[in-house]
């Protein structure tokens, strides 16, 4: 399923990108929920977490190193939150899978 988010890799809209290599994409949250938030994604399609086959181990691992590193570069030193929405329960909006880094403030537990 193509979503905003293919259009971001694409380059069709612009976004304010962190990181990329040949695997995944980092850019800040247009929308953001914290003093830093940003998305790391993987280029391929995958809808989300729960749409994960044996040869997205790469790119999965791929996007979970890359948001470790962008948190260190962006300064997150005290920390941060990496969060996965997924599906309707999850409260997933973007039909392509994305993890979410959230820092900069104290972050409440549980989420809502
Ligand atoms: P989720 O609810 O987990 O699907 O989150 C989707 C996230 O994508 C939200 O935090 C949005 O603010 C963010 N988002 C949507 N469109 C864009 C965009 N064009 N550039 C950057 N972030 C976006």
């Amino acid at each position: 399923m193509s979503s905003i988010f293919s259009k971001i890799i694409s380059k069709e809209i612009p976004a304010d990108i962190l990181h990329e290599d040949d695997l995944c994409l980092a850019f800040r949250d247009i929308n953001p929920q914290a003093p830093t938030h940003f998305l790391v994604i993987p280029k391929k399609e995958i809808v989300s977490m729960a749409d994960l086959v044996d040869e997205d181990q790469a790119a999965v691992g791929r996007c979970l190193l890359i948001a470790s590193r962008v948190a260190f570069e962006q300064g997150l030193e005290n920390g941060y939150r990496l969060i996965a929405n997924t599906g309707e329960d999850g409260g997933q909006e973007v039909p392509h899978l994305h993890f979410h880094v959230l820092g900069g403030r104290n972050l409440t537990w549980p989420p809502g």
